[in-house]
């Protein structure tokens, strides 16, 4: 691996000062993706900016109000541990608890797996089910991107140059609402999705009153299928409106063949995947 020097900063403002004075610096997080691409040459950088040390990035805040405010160092094992996101999203705590093993999870984090912006990163997925967004700094000041808009080819994001994300935001649930994520992978764990389905929907009297559906590895970049969840919208809760918003969702996949599986074997995983990650969000929004 080529020589980098490394600086912690204790302030954003810091940080940012230190990506505009240097570009080509690369931020740390936990460090699961970075020096892995360090190490291999995919990348390189003179200068590493570990973020760890700034308070904001490391907050972890619920408020019924404002929601579930998650700082882009935050580890997913602190996800995995946290009552009220086990309690008010349960998915987030399963995809914190399938990122890599457990010693992945001491360090890694969501911020960390939505900016290396892989077409198969778990998190993305359920974050743009859940409506999240991302809050970010620059030279600049501060904007805000609905995670759907963040990926915008294999390894890039809507990050400008000098600019980093401080945190992710999700709106707390309207009550009966129910998400989940789902991936299929060759083995138990310690795998990348062949295909992924992170999916939230709201419930009343039986009929759906909002959706979203979005898939991972089945396109350049995470995949919204605004279409699939707002064919459920209006449809009484039945097999066969969660089959009809499956088959949408697989008619918006554009899939490559690869090592994990061919176009046709991910195309047809991703109604499997929709319709049984739908099942799983119903029937938590029916207990909620
Ligand atoms: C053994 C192993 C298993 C894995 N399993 C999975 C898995 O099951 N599912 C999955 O989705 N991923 C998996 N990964 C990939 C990786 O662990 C995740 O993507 C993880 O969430 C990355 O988080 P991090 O904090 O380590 O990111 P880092 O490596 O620190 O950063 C990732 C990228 O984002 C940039 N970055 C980090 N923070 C910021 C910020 N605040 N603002 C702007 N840019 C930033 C970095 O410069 C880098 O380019 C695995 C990796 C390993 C090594």
């Amino acid at each position: 691996m080529k020589a980098f020097d490394y600086t912690a900063p204790a302030t954003l403002p810091e940080a940012v000062g230190l990506l505009v004075s240097q570009p080509s610096a690369r931020l740390l997080a936990g460090g699961t993706d970075l020096i892995v691409q360090l190490r291999s040459g995919r990348k390189e950088a003179d200068l590493v900016i570990d973020i760890k040390k700034i308070p904001e990035l490391n907050a972890l805040d619920f408020d019924p109000i404002a929601g579930l405010t998650i700082g882009a160092a935050v580890p997913c094992y602190r996800l995995t541990a946290h009552l009220v996101i086990q309690s008010h999203f349960p998915a987030l705590a399963e995809v914190a608890s399938w990122i890599g093993g457990t010693q992945i999870q001491g360090r890694a984090s969501i911020g960390g797996n939505l900016c290396n912006a892989a077409p198969s990163a778990d998190s993305i997925p359920l974050l743009i089910a859940l409506g999240a967004t991302a809050l970010i700094a620059g030279p600049g000041g501060r904007r805000t991107v609905a995670i759907e808009d963040f990926c915008t080819a294999p390894g890039r994001n809507q990050l400008a140059s000098g600019e980093l994300l401080v945190s992710i935001q999700i709106p707390t649930p309207a009550p009966h609402s129910g998400a989940a994520y789902l991936r299929f992978i060759p083995r138990n764990e310690m795998d990348i999705a062949v295909v992924g389905a992170g999916v939230a929907v709201t419930i009343a009297d039986g009929v759906f009153t909002a959706a979203r559906i979005a898939l991972s590895a089945v396109a350049p970049t995470p995949l919204f299928v605004p279409a699939a969840g707002a064919a459920l919208v209006g449809q009484p809760v039945a097999p066969a409106a969660l089959e009809a918003a499956a088959q949408i969702a697989q008619s918006a996949a554009a899939p490559i063949s690869d090592m994990r599986g061919t176009a046709a074997y991910r195309k047809h995983l991703c109604a499997v995947m929709t319709r049984r990650a739908l099942e799983i969000a119903v029937t938590r929004a029916q207990e909620n």
